[in-house]
């Protein structure tokens, strides 16, 4: 974990001999589970260190320092195999996460990985975010939530913005130009009770792709409908 160490380093954060060898595991578990079901392309031991790992860790550059305490409860919606939410917690592990997809066999992956991480207060919710994003348990109870690589910005805030508590912020991964992407989302953004606070370039010599991101902060309660039906931010984004 030598590149994710040095990398993390230039955010700012030391990783410590047990988060070092937490992240091991997850590159043996990842790489173990890939065969059998489909998780991810990326799987080099360099690459996932770097574009899985420290992409994920990244996070921590849009996040104010009282916003990480014990009480900070994370929700990542589309989490797949877990990024960028596991890293988080193997970073921060005294905070309460919970880990959203609808794929259950991913699931299985992410229940094996947290024991074998022996992480506490992790949560892993099978589901579409149009309907977990409307159950009480659920509904804007989360003062951070993330999300990579699920959908357009647009449809993206549908997902993610009623879950966040006001006062919270959401923080999109994003890759590439979306300067247009950002414009495009803007009615929806503040449809959902959110406002745009900053699109940070995330500016490390690791990645030669342009990385930001985005931050979204909660200003106001997203109103009931929303998010509509499962499909319908996919097909018809707001904006
Ligand atoms: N966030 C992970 C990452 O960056 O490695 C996974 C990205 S993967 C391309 C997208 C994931 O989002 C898939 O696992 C998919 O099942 C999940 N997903 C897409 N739409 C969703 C929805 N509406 N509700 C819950 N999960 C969703």
């Amino acid at each position: 974990m030598k590149k994710l160490e040095a990398g993390a380093r230039k955010l700012g954060l030391h990783l410590t001999s047990r988060q070092l060898e937490q992240f091991e595991i997850y590159y043996q578990e990842l790489a173990s589970w890939n065969k059998r079901i489909n998780l991810t392309a990326i799987t080099s031991y360099e690459e996932v260190q770097l574009k899985h790992f420290l992409d994920s860790l990244s996070v921590t550059l849009a996040l104010r320092q009282p916003q990480i305490t014990t009480e900070l409860r994370l929700i990542d919606i589309g989490t797949g195999a877990g990024m960028p939410g596991l890293p988080l917690k193997i970073l921060h592990p005294g905070i309460k996460l919970v880990l959203l997809d609808s794929i259950a066999k991913k699931a299985a992956f992410l229940h094996h990985l947290k024991d074998r991480l022996e992480l506490d207060d992790v949560e892993i919710v099978v589901g579409r975010a149009e309907e977990i994003g409307q159950a009480v348990q659920y509904r804007e109870g989360f003062e951070l939530v993330v999300s990579r690589a699920v959908a357009h910005l647009a449809t993206l805030v549908e997902l993610t913005l009623p879950f966040c508590t006001i006062g919270g912020s959401f923080i999109a991964l994003k890759k590439g130009n979306i300067e247009e992407e950002v414009t495009a989302a803007s009615r929806a953004i503040s449809l959902l009770g959110g406002k745009l606070r900053e699109v940070k370039k995330v500016s490390l010599e690791e990645f030669t792709d342009q990385r930001q991101l985005v931050i979204i902060d909660k200003v106001s309660p997203t109103p009931k409908l929303y998010p509509r039906r499962p499909g319908i931010p996919t097909k018809r984004p707001l904006g």
